[in-house]
């Protein structure tokens, strides 16, 4: 059973995108099956795949509206070993409609579980919003990965995070964990030095160890049309993806030798 992981934070720009693409880049590399859902009407994912969005025939609108089956909808990308659902513009409307539905928090955890995917890890890049479609994202997750940015504001969202991680364990999600990742960061700036001491001091072990500093090649990535670790191998973007890809290993092997001792 794949292992799923929702990269989701309600401000935009705070490089959900790049760190679905990234990571799934980096675990891809090792080897592990992966699947990426691009969940952003926006279609930013399935764009840095080379994807043009509203272009595809199926995408994540139909396995989340109309029940179509993930491997109905699936793309194949420029990485071994990693394949996307791309997104729809028509997304817009699924979060609307959704919420009528009874039980529709469960509509991706139920696809995703319905098929015997042949996946290590299942990433889905959420929209920058806490409506329905990322309602149903971290219902379907194990994980929730959080990227923030070291700067004021983003530390303050990261309250509203919080409870509606809260909520999602409290109504749908009981094992939902999560772990923040510091991006966007510049070592230099006082500023961020600052709030990622209190970041620390608040989330401790909620907090992943690797940060990821500002880089301009993952500026360049999609654009290219490859992810990072392809388009400039040694870069310290990669590089910084690739410890993650490893912290984040470790930490479901951990989890599941506690399951099973
Ligand atoms: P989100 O999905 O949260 O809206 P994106 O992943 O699209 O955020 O990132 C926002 C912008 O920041 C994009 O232009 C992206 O290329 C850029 N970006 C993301 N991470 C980094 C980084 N570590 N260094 C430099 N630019 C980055
Ligand atoms: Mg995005």
């Amino acid at each position: 059973m794949a292992y799923i992981i929702a990269v989701s934070n309600e401000k935009g720009g705070v490089a959900k995108t790049t760190t679905t693409y990234s990571l799934g880049a980096s675990l891809a590399e090792t080897g592990r099956k992966i699947l990426l859902i691009d969940l952003d009407p926006q279609g930013n994912l399935t764009l840095a795949n080379g994807i043009e969005p509203g272009k595809v025939a199926n995408t994540s609108n139909d396995v989340i509206l109309s029940g179509l089956g993930i491997k109905e909808a699936l793309c194949k990308t420029s990485t071994p070993g990693m394949e996307i659902v791309p997104s729809s513009p028509a997304l817009v409307d699924a979060e609307q409609h959704l919420p009528v539905r009874s039980n529709y928090a469960f509509c991706l955890s139920n696809a995703l579980r319905a098929e015997n995917l042949p996946y290590d890890y299942v990433l889905l890049d959420c929209p920058p919003s806490m409506g329905a479609i990322t309602y149903s994202a971290l219902t379907a997750a194990e994980l929730l990965i959080v990227p923030t940015q070291a700067e004021y504001f983003s530390a303050y969202a990261l309250r509203d995070m919080m409870t509606l991680i809260r909520k999602v364990r409290r109504d749908s999600n009981p094992r939902l964990a999560y772990r923040i990742l510091i991006t966007l960061l510049d070592q230099r700036n006082r500023t961020h030095k600052v709030i990622r001491e209190q970041l620390e001091q608040t989330f401790g072990s909620g907090l992943f160890q690797t940060v990821i500093e500002i880089d301009t090649r993952l500026r360049e990535s999609p654009i290219i049309g490859l992810p990072i670790t392809q388009y400039r191998p040694n870069s310290r973007g990669s590089q910084q993806y690739r410890v993650l890809a490893q912290e984040l290993i470790d930490y479901v092997q951990q989890q599941k030798d506690s399951q099973s001792a």
